[in-house]
């Protein structure tokens, strides 16, 4: 498996929006519109509704700097699971990476960490990479209990994992008050909490993991705050939600992290 070393990564996440030509559009616009000596050496990765990944990902061959990414995945390989796609079908496909522990899987799916750690297992074997995403809520960013409750994601979901297959994680801090509702957190909380989640990484897995482990924000990131963001030295990149839908803006955040 192709290992991820720590990158700078602004990812895309469409989640259940667009009808299939609003995404080839979308896919075609990002393709057209990106110009690769501003993109510098970011690492694009998009996230599509799963039924439309296969014409964006036969879309993109041969386009460097552009992955493709579902946005959930069965943990089982096969069987009677109705509705469900596995990680076997989603590589099938060429895909290359699968989010997976969104705040809205785990809120309206009721997704834990030990589910979460299946998932990701079954990733990995299947040579997916897996952008991670862990947050807190609101209360518990106002009773002090922030680092506790992304700590304890960590530490619960990779607690059977090996530094090698960390190679082909990357973590996502998406505080949940910050996801589609415009409040951003600052760069101050945002580098805080990254610089923490690389502790609890080099706790568990070294410092050389920590160091690796590309660790991107999310959150109401827009182009208008994407550059103070990005350039925090512990903040690789971004996950956008509404932004990455329409093409400008998406392309704006991406020079704001390659520029
Ligand atoms: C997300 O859904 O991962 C996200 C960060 O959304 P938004 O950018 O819209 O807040």
């Amino acid at each position: 498996m192709k290992p991820m070393p720590r990158r700078k990564i602004v990812a895309g996440n469409w989640k259940m929006n667009l009808v299939y030509e609003e995404s080839i559009e979308l896919a075609e616009a990002l393709l057209e519109g990106l110009q690769e000596e501003k993109m510098g050496d970011t690492h694009v990765i998009i996230a599509p509704p799963s039924l439309h990944i296969q014409p964006i990902t036969e879309l993109l061959l041969f386009t460097p700097g552009i992955a493709v990414a579902a946005q959930n995945c069965h943990e089982e390989a096969s069987g009677a699971f109705t509705g469900e796609v596995s990680a076997q079908m989603i590589r099938s496909i060429d895909a290359d990476a699968v989010i997976l522990g969104h705040s809205e899987r785990r809120e309206f799916f009721g997704e834990t960490d030990e589910l979460i750690a299946k998932k990701m297992k079954a990733a990995l074997k299947n040579e997916l990479s897996v952008i991670y995403c862990c947050g807190e809520r609101l209360d518990e960013r106002k009773s002090d209990a922030h680092e506790e409750v992304v700590g304890g994601q960590i530490r619960t979901a990779f607690k059977d994992f090996s530094a090698d297959e960390m190679t082909n994680v990357i973590i996502a801090y998406e505080p949940v008050w910050a996801i589609g509702t415009g409040e951003t957190a600052t760069v101050a909380q945002a580098g805080s909490m990254h610089h923490f989640i690389r502790s609890v990484l080099e706790e568990l897995f070294g410092a050389a993991t920590a160091e690796a482990t590309s660790i991107l924000y999310g959150g109401s990131v827009k182009p208008g705050n994407a550059a103070d963001l990005f350039a925090h030295a512990d903040i690789d990149g971004g996950l956008v939600g509404g932004a990455s839908l329409k093409a400008d803006d998406f392309i704006r955040i991406i020079y704001a992290m390659g520029g």
